[in-house]
């Protein structure tokens, strides 16, 4: 990095951190994208006099909100709730909510803020959102699920709306607290819109939203690959996660014609080195969906495979690699290892998986990486499809679906080479994804004064 482009770098972080102590996740996430942008503000002086960039890492509005119920125990719960509003320039906000005892604002600041460029990468009019709450669905019944997403879409509900804002799901929402969340805000509100997405198939969702990440995530994959003049076919894969991200990724690379060999949930991963294939899978969907069992449980039903407790999946031999758990699950040394053993792709399903460390081992080795605001933008751009079906009253066909998600993943890619090809032909996907996100919020920003 050149020296002046260093300088306002390393003062800007140094402002930034000052304003928000503490939220090293936020920091983190900022970070890469004034990395990536600095050069071309500093060619812009109408961003700096107009502080485009001061003013997206400041979320537009931040509510957070008590969320008491009570457990199967009949005993008082709290819990605490949020939704960051982050940037409405291109669109009303738009992004997941998140049930996991690890949720914090800097978690879900950080989430927002990446939002917003995935969001505007996806060629759609979406704004950039998050929320969620510390509470954690593990161990939980039916009853005290249900129970805890009516205290939160009580509160939540006066924040959000069709035209204002729009959750989904993300970790530990699924269609069973969609359901449960979608019901109390219909009830409230007294009306049928399409305020959330990846709602059920038949009350308003669209079909492949559950398969659209995962599905996403490979399609990228895909045109990755096809820039070396390969493909997923034949691939060995490794694959983190369990949920809906990791299950439908192993899905669509199984399908493409690649050996999918792991899974994983936080106590550990499973290596079946015969692959996951389509039976294994609907084992997974039962297991993971149904029985809301640990992945420990594949390697009893499966002998050939075994069960790594405590350990992430990256040291295990594979051409690519699909994070698809959360955030900083790829440390530095265990890039180094999935370069060492030949890995030759990462595409994110998850959202900062790899570590600053990681990327740096990935483009240093100029293995293929793709960071999650380009690789899983799938999810959000068939939520975004879903808002459209909901807005004509009409429902598309799925293969209309998944040709628009196609191409909008096509499109993704096509914009992270136009704006992150460097000099050497390497496709540095991180510059590229933020320097295309950025560029319609920014334009937008300055079309709308300062507000
Ligand atoms: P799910 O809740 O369905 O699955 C999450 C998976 O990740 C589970 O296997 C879970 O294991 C594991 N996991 C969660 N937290 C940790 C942790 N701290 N350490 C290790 N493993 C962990 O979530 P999704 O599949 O929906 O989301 C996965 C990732 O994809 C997230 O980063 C999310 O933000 C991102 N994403 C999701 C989209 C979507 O459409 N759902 C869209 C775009 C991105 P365990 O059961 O042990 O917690």
């Amino acid at each position: 990095m050149e020296k002046h482009v260093e300088k306002y770098v390393e003062e800007f972080m140094d402002r930034m951190v000052a304003k928000n102590p503490g939220e090293k996740e936020f920091h983190q996430a900022v970070r890469e994208v004034v990395e990536s942008l600095a050069p071309y503000i500093l060619d812009n002086p109408v961003l700096m006099k107009m502080k485009i960039l001061e003013r997206i890492v400041e979320p537009e509005r931040i509510v957070m909100f008590r969320v008491p119920w009570i457990n199967d125990k009949g005993e008082v719960e709290i819990n605490k709730g949020y939704r960051i509003q982050c940037n409405s320039a291109i669109g009303p906000y738009k992004g997941g909510i998140r049930f996991h005892s690890s949720v914090n604002l800097s978690i879900l600041k950080f989430l927002a803020f990446e939002q917003t460029f995935k969001n505007s990468l996806t060629t759609l009019p979406m704004g950039g959102g998050k929320g969620g709450s510390d509470f954690s669905p593990r161990g939980k019944s039916d009853n005290e699920v249900m129970r805890f997403c009516q205290s939160f879409m009580t509160e939540l509900a006066r924040h959000i709306g069709q035209d204002t804002d729009v959750p989904a799901g993300d970790i530990g929402v699924g269609a069973r607290a969609l359901g449960y969340m979608f019901g109390q805000y219909k009830r409230l509100r007294n009306e049928f819109t399409g305020t959330l997405t990846g709602k059920g198939a038949e009350w308003g969702g669209s079909p492949l939203r559950p398969e659209a990440t995962g599905y996403g995530t490979c399609y990228f994959a895909q045109e990755m690959l096809a820039t070396r003049s390969t493909s997923l076919d034949g691939k060995i894969v490794a694959v983190s996660g369990s949920g809906n991200v990791a299950q439908f990724a192993v899905q669509k690379a199984t399908q493409l014609g690649a050996r999918v060999v792991t899974l994983s949930d936080s106590n550990g991963y499973i290596y079946d080195p015969d692959g996951i294939d389509a039976e294994k899978l609907a084992y997974v969907f039962e297991l993971k969906n149904i029985f809301r069992g640990r992945i420990r449980e594949y390697a009893d039903k499966y002998p050939n495979a075994k069960y790594v407790a405590d350990q992430r999946p990256w040291s295990v031999k594979c051409d690519i690699a699909l994070p698809c758990a959360t955030q900083n699950e790829v440390s530095g040394k265990e890039a180094a290892t999935l370069v060492g053993n030949g890995c030759i792709c990462v595409a994110e399903g998850a959202n900062m998986p790899s570590t600053p460390e990681a990327i740096a081992v990935f483009q240093k080795a100029r293995i293929l990486y793709a960071p999650g605001k380009a690789a899983n933008a799938g999810g959000v751009a068939t939520s975004g499809l879903e808002m459209t079906q909901n807005s004509m009253r009409l429902k598309w066909a799925p293969e209309e679906v998944d040709a628009r998600l196609h191409s909008i993943m096509r499109d993704i890619h096509a914009a992270c080479t136009k704006y992150g090809t460097e000099e050497d032909g390497y496709i540095n996907y991180v510059k590229g994804a933020n320097i295309a996100g950025f560029i319609k919020v920014a334009n937008a920003m300055l079309a709308h004064g300062v507000v």
